[in-house]
């Protein structure tokens, strides 16, 4: 606390989230593809500090090779974004840790910007209420809003932005295995090739399972349209959705735009002794569950 009685710092979780289902419906006048989604936010999570600083700038600290310490950094653009509307010119250093994987399908900057949307609406004492804060989160990435919510799951449509938080209570657990290959989504998204006849809604398939925890009919019902176009780029990835099938997972499925694949097990133990199997031939691999 400083002098006034003012919070000085203050550390976020900031989780990754799965897609248990992604529908793309089609491509819109402004660029963006139309998507129907079903978002899950998993206990993987980078951790965020926010603390005042007297140099007047916006400091980026992260050990994590890849990730860029500049305005290209997604959290930098959310704190610029408030210090300049609300004429903030106190400095800010902004701390993370990063354990979930970069460029991997799971939102990790997407997340982090989310985090300190709402950090600093503490920190700043700006007053934002959810739909101002929905607001920001909506410029600065398709993924954000979905980090807003404190709900496991939620509907995503429009580019992913508009988000319906779900009241599901089942938990989940996975195996998830994140090869050390960089994805970026504007190059799957070139990749695809639209199919808008004989669509089918994925979404009002699976949430009847997810909401029964019905894990057999749910494992079934998950799908990526995005597949192909990952597949087109890195076709020897359907050999690790192989490799889990074979080990017994059940439901085996990339994560938005990839190449993070992740499998529906019924139990932790299951999905400890998946990550141990796979540990040895991938470097990322995780047993995770339902946040
Ligand atoms: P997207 O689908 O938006 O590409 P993703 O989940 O696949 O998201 P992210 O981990 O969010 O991947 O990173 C995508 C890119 O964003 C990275 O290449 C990285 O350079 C950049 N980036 C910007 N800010 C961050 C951040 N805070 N953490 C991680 N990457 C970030």
């Amino acid at each position: 606390m400083s002098k006034r009685g003012e919070m000085d710092r203050l550390t976020i979780h900031s989780p990754a989230k799965l897609n248990l289902v992604l529908d793309v419906l089609g491509k819109r006048p402004d660029g963006f593809h139309e998507l129907r989604t079903i978002f899950e936010r998993i206990n993987l999570a980078d951790q965020i500090t926010l603390s005042r600083s007297k140099s007047k700038k916006i400091n980026i600290c992260c050990s994590h090779p890849h990730v860029p310490r500049g305005p290209s950094n997604l959290v930098f653009k959310a704190a610029m974004m408030l210090a300049k509307d609300f004429s903030i010119s106190e400095g800010l250093n902004i701390d993370i840790i990063k354990k979930i994987p970069v460029a991997a399908g799971l939102a990790g900057g997407s997340s982090n910007a989310a985090a300190v949307l709402t950090g600093l609406n503490r920190l700043w004492r700006l007053g934002m209420k959810p739909q101002k804060l929905a607001s920001y989160a909506s410029r600065i990435g398709s993924d954000v809003a979905f980090f807003l919510y404190d709900r496991s799951y939620a509907l995503g449509t429009g580019r992913g932005e508009l988000i319906e938080p779900l009241d599901v209570r089942t938990k989940l657990w996975h195996v998830l295995v994140t090869p050390r290959v960089k994805m970026y989504t504007k190059e799957v998204f070139a990749r695809l090739k639209l199919n808008l006849t004989n669509k089918k809604d994925s979404v009002n398939i699976l949430l009847p399972f997810l909401r029964k925890g019905d894990l057999t009919r749910l494992a079934g019902a998950l799908s990526n349209d995005l597949e192909p176009a990952i597949l087109s780029l890195r076709p020897d990835f359907i050999y690790l959705k192989k490799k889990l099938i074979d080990a017994g997972a059940t439901g085996v499925c990339f994560s938005g735009s990839g190449p993070s694949v992740f499998a529906c097990v019924e139990s932790q133990q299951h999905a400890e002794s998946l990550r141990a199997r796979f540990d040895r031939r991938y470097t990322q691999v995780f047993a995770v569950s339902t946040l």
